[in-house]
């Protein structure tokens, strides 16, 4: 039997704590272990000892998707205790982290060696391997996944051994790069970055007609632009959007474009409710208070105006209690096997059900406008693809499973929800 570093075995564990549930509370499993690790050995032997005994195995990072990504009826792993950054190349502006180094971690770390992530998404509370295994990004028409900027991974193997994974192994990389756990546990990352820049951030409100209309310009011109549909005036409270009717090209306090535009600056830091400048990682969060069960589909670039409009429609005139705003954001096509963005510029476009309400009527009407445009879900937010879908829209799913079966062929690190997608 293994043993880890701190001689526990999965036994060990027992079902103390047996239930996890996500951060939203829409997901949850019963375990029969969980673990901490402290160390890479230690994570290792603990796995090894899972698989030995039949245990499936993942690891949560922060449990912030809304899918069951996270979910294991065996060994349920959490990384909160491998944290913090092991090596940082300032050449060639990379930094080697633990995977459970949460995004927030890491860039309080960055801006004291002058560096910055080169894109970031709305929150900084995912852990790093957690946020790009899903795919998490950002906005910017020229910006891809952030998981483009992996250049290195270590990945756990079913049996304990590492396979280290670098420019050296393209295929591994680019299935590694977004991989949901499936290709084993991720326990250190080595990332691109770049020199520290500050963002300057401008926020107003716009007409949706008008917002259409600067679209392509805005997209263009600046390194990120987003906007959030908000159907009714509550709708902006539901994600804690400022007022920006104080700033507004409109007096309308419905079915307007709360806008957003960043862009990279020399100027000294100043805040003001509409406009600021800060260290970049100082500018990307946003504040969410309210609870939401999110869907977001990247949309092909050409069709994002004419899906976002239809998306519009359906909420006005077929769904007027789905008050929750339409996020609306850009991400560049990137070469990772399973990117949502896999040679594919694409706009995302987000909706959310509200917990507690039947929401799926609503869900499935979004879906099946999105999906018309070729769409993909974002693996960590709600969707109904089937393999047989996944096989359809992503030109290397065969080759990703083929791999994954060679390096997990019992499907150790598979759940029910991976096991339909992936296997
Ligand atoms: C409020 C909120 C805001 C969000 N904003 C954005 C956004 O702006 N852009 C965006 O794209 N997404 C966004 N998301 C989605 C979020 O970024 C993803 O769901 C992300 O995967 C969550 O990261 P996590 O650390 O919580 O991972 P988890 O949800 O815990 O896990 C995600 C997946 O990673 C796997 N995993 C985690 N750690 C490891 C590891 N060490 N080795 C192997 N597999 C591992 C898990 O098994 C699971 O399959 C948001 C979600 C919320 C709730």
């Amino acid at each position: 039997m293994h043993t880890s570093s701190h001689g526990m075995t999965v036994n060990d564990f027992g079902l103390e704590n047996a239930d996890w549930r996500n951060w939203v509370g829409n997901q949850s499993c019963v375990r029969a272990a969980s673990a901490a690790p402290q160390s890479e050995d230690e994570l290792c032997s603990l796995i090894a000892d899972a698989t030995g005994k039949g245990l499936n195995v993942r690891v949560a990072g922060s449990g912030h998707s809304f899918t069951p990504v996270a979910l294991t009826n065996g060994l349920h792993l959490t990384l909160a205790n491998m944290k913090g950054v092991k090596h940082i190349d300032h050449d060639k502006r990379r930094i080697t982290a633990s995977a459970g180094t949460t995004i927030n971690d890491l860039v309080k770390v960055l801006k004291a060696e002058g560096l910055s992530m080169i894109n970031q998404g709305d929150i900084d509370s995912q852990a790093l391997a957690g946020a790009f295994t899903t795919g998490t990004h950002g906005t910017g028409a020229k910006l891809p996944v952030l998981a483009d900027a992996i250049v290195g991974m270590k990945l756990v193997q079913p049996d304990g051994s590492i396979i280290t994974v670098d420019e050296s192994t393209p295929d591994l990389l680019l299935a590694g790069r977004v991989s949901l756990g499936v290709l084993g546990a991720i326990s250190e990352v080595t990332l691109q970055l770049q020199g520290s820049y500050r963002l300057r951030e401008k926020i107003w409100r716009e007409d949706f007609e008008s917002a259409m209309e600067m679209h392509d310009e805005l997209a263009e011109k600046h390194r990120h632009f987003s906007f959030f549909w908000c159907p009714y005036e509550e709708s902006r409270h539901c994600y804690c959007l400022p007022d920006t009717a104080a700033t507004s090209t409109t007096g309308r306090t419905t079915d307007v474009c709360e806008m957003k535009i960043m862009d990279i600056t020399d100027e000294e830091p100043f805040d003001t409710p509409f406009e600021k400048v800060a260290y970049s990682a100082d500018i990307y969060p946003i504040e969410y208070v309210a609870n939401f069960h999110e869907l977001e589909y990247a949309v092909p670039r050409e069709h994002g105006k004419e899906a976002v409009r239809a998306v519009r429609k359906l909420m006005l005139e077929q769904f007027p209690e789905a008050i929750y705003p339409i996020e609306y954001r850009f991400t560049s096509g990137d070469e990772a096997w399973m990117s949502p963005f896999h040679r594919q510029d694409s706009v995302t476009v987000s909706v959310s059900g509200e917990p507690g309400k039947d929401y799926w009527d609503y869900l499935r009407a979004v879906d099946k406008i999105l999906r018309g445009y070729g769409s993909r879900p974002h693996w960590g937010k709600m969707h109904f693809l089937t393999g047989a879908d996944v096989t359809s829209i992503y030109p290397r799913a065969n080759d990703f499973r083929e791999l994954r079966r060679k390096l997990d062929p019992q499907g150790f690190y598979l759940n029910d929800h991976l096991a339909q997608l992936f296997r």
